[in-house]
């Protein structure tokens, strides 16, 4: 039968085999944002369309030429997240998250939508973890933003990251720049690609950011923004670098960065790799102080990063950092006959209420195959149970990877289970490089008290 359809261009399965590497990610991500005390967040997929041209803003490529928008049967124009800020900075004010205490830490796990070119690195459907950091003006938020970020590379092994750093200013020393850009632009105005020719008046800034090559070239010899920052804003860079060498976190100075999104003020970086060609932002961020103003709210200072989940995995692969193996199943039990499998689904039922992880044949099937579908599933330990073994109520345990086998009780199996697998681990644990002798914890000890 021929399937009925593919999958949609630029998005990918993540299959089972596979799966243990995102999780592992997640986890670390998670465990990270946890202790620079940030609590999760989970907003919609989909949002009111003008919330992003609002938020990210409508001289973006993003914005122009990226989303997924449509309106929905009621005639609402909706679209697919393509980052997950503006959804958090939304669900903060609706749900008065901005009458708490500030600064509020947020974290999240999206799935984000870009109608763009799928190639290595770029897909349509992709995956961020993001934080954002509501309500902090100092350099210090700046600074413990990237150090976060940082921490999950170096918790994943990751090591071929350089950080990249800029300040954009704020909208009072952009002005003098915008007219900088303006005019330096302006005399090459027929080079530029059609969508920038429109954007130099509104926001040459942007120009900065295109992708086609004639405007990168352009953009090369532009002037740099670190020279046009007024006061504060280069006060709060100064600080923010000091911070950095505070914490002894490596960057370097990139005028040229100015982020894909409107809504940045003031720090802006990326942490880009090598070793996984042109796509190699992994992460990028920065201090957005105007955007919870321009989405309805009080003026609040806040900052984050988006990091792209497919693009760290590239890296983590094209660096053969380690993913630990996925857990393997506890317990493979093979039943022969009714009796057999009642007495292997009461066993299994209660081994999972105490965490082990069991499996058995659901399909009943003969020993020989049972066997080899127990092998495919590669527990650490198998037991076959027959009428023999359910009258005796005593079967034979196999460990699957030495080939040792003991008998094992079916009345006390759990228990007995527990403590054999117990055994077992304990063996292997080696101490300053030696095998550790378990017995010598107690045996001097024990005769000494007597
Ligand atoms: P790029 O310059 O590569 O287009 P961007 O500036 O559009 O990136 P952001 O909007 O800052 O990216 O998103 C944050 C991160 O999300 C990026 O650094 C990247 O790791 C990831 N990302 C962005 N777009 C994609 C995509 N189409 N496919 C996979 N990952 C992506
Ligand atoms: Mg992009």
């Amino acid at each position: 039968m021929a399937l009925i359809t593919k999958a949609i261009k630029g998005t990918k399965d993540v299959l089972p085999a596979e799966v243990y590497k995102n999780q592992y990610i997640e986890a670390v991500c998670r465990g990270v944002a946890e202790r620079f005390g940030y609590k999760e967040i989970r907003t919609p997929v989909f949002e009111h369309t003008e919330l992003f041209q609002r938020g990210v803003g409508d001289t973006t490529d993003v914005v122009q030429k990226e989303m997924y928008t449509f309106d929905d049967k009621g005639g609402r124009s909706i679209t697919l997240r393509p980052e997950g800020t503006a959804g958090a900075a939304r669900s903060f004010l609706e749900n008065g998250l901005s009458n708490e205490a500030l600064p509020q830490k947020v974290y999240y796990f999206t799935s984000c939508y870009r109608y763009e070119k799928p190639q290595a690195g770029r897909l349509r459907e992709f995956h961020q973890f993001g934080i954002e950091c509501f309500g902090a003006t100092s350099p210090l938020a700046d600074a413990e933003m990237i150090s976060l970020a940082k921490q999950v590379f170096d918790e994943l092994g990751v090591e071929d990251l350089h950080l990249e750093l800029n300040s954009i200013g704020c909208p009072e020393c952009r002005a003098k720049y915008q007219d900088a850009l303006r005019e330096y632009f302006g005399a090459h105005k027929d080079e530029l690609c059609t969508t920038c020719q429109e954007r130099l008046e509104r926001n040459p800034m942007r120009l900065l950011d295109c992708k086609s090559p004639e405007d990168k070239a352009l953009a090369e010899g532009a002037p740099a923004v670190l020279d046009y920052l007024c006061e504060d804003c280069s006060d709060h860079f100064e600080k923010v670098k000091s911070y950095l060498d505070a914490m002894g976190i490596e960057y370097r100075i990139n005028p040229r960065i100015v982020r894909g999104l409107d809504y940045y003020t003031k720090t802006v970086f990326e942490f880009v790799a090598d070793s996984i060609g042109a796509q190699g932002t992994v992460c990028g961020g920065g201090r957005y102080d105007g955007l919870i103003e321009e989405l309805g709210g009080q003026h609040t200072p806040s900052l984050g990063f988006g990091m792209g989940l497919e693009r760290l995995q590239l890296v983590m692969e094209a660096q053969n950092c380690e993913f630990p193996e996925a857990v393997k199943p506890d317990l493979f039990i093979v039943a022969l006959g009714e009796k057999a499998q009642k007495q292997a689904v009461e066993i299994a039922r209660e081994m999972r209420g105490e965490g082990f992880t069991v499996l058995y044949d659901l399909n009943e099937r003969s020993l020989r195959a049972q066997m080899k579908y127990a092998d495919k599933m590669n527990a650490a330990f198998n037991v076959v149970i027959g009428d023999n073994e359910v009258e005796n109520k005593s079967a034979q345990l196999k460990n699957m990877q030495s080939g040792e086998t003991c008998d094992i009780s079916l009345t006390t199996f759990m228990n007995d289970f527990y403590r054999i697998s117990m055994d077992e681990q304990l063996k292997d644990l080696e101490i300053n490089g030696e095998a550790f002798d378990f017995g010598s914890l107690f045996g001097s000890g024990l005769s000494e008290e007597e």
